[in-house]
């Protein structure tokens, strides 16, 4: 068996048993392939292998990527450049990474063009560290109360990174906050913002991720890596 099979099944098992430790279906949860540091060619054999999802932080990677293999959904997962937005506003599936106003802005403006909706989620840094993208905990809230002024913006959830730990339940708070910061703005019901997604989770702490919520789960490293 090619490694990226035995990767793939591995990480289904895991996903699967996640799942299950909670009490949840399997098929609530999305696998995103982040194909990053792979070509083409990978992204093509994990679509044999039934993968529907993939997930690139460049634009011009998924772009490229896209024009090849246009039958799955490609997200957007990376810090996004208000000058990329135009080429990517009508290939990507779903935004993960919304994490500034003037973006939200800079996505309405050329939506408005093409009159398209964008279907995105609100990057929040819960874990406050400085170098990472995403709004500030306390801002969320007046974001999503504000984002009916940008009518082609459809938020559809929130995502959140970890930082970077060996040890998957460091992460655990963090994605533990995010939820809970759903359920508190579900309470409001605000126009134009759905709260469906969860994006958290990636291979250090997906499983974590999972057991804390998250529907969609982005995975890179252990998928793709060779290790046969
Ligand atoms: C690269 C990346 C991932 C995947 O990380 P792995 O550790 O390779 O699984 C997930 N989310 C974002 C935003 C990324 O840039």
């Amino acid at each position: 068996m090619h490694s990226l099979e035995i990767n793939l099944n591995r990480i289904r098992q895991r996903i699967s048993i996640a799942c299950a430790s909670v009490g949840r279906d399997v098929s609530s949860v999305t696998l995103v392939a982040v194909s990053k540091t792979v070509g083409v060619e990978a992204v093509q054999a994990a679509v044999k292998l039934g993968v529907t999802d993939f997930g690139e932080n460049r634009v011009s990677e998924l772009v490229h990527k896209r024009a090849v293999v246009p039958d799955v959904r490609w997200h957007m997962i990376g810090r996004l450049q208000t000058n990329k937005v135009k080429e990517v506003v009508d290939k990507a599936y779903l935004i993960h990474s919304l994490d500034r106003w003037n973006l939200a802005e800079a996505l309405q403006k050329r939506a408005d063009i093409l009159d398209i909706t964008i279907p995105v989620l609100l990057q929040v840094n819960i874990a406050g560290e400085e170098q990472k993208a995403g709004v500030h905990p306390d801002e969320v809230l007046p974001f999503l109360q504000s984002i009916d002024q940008l009518p082609r913006i459809k938020i559809m959830g929130l995502m959140t990174m970890a930082p970077l730990s060996d040890d998957p339940e460091h992460s655990r708070p963090i994605f533990r906050e995010l939820a809970q910061m759903r359920k508190q703005l579900q309470q409001y019901d605000i126009p134009n913002v759905s709260l469906r997604h969860l994006s958290m989770g990636m291979s250090q702490d997906f499983e974590v991720a999972i057991q804390e919520g998250a529907d969609l789960v982005r995975i890179g490293s252990s998928l793709f890596q060779n290790n046969s």
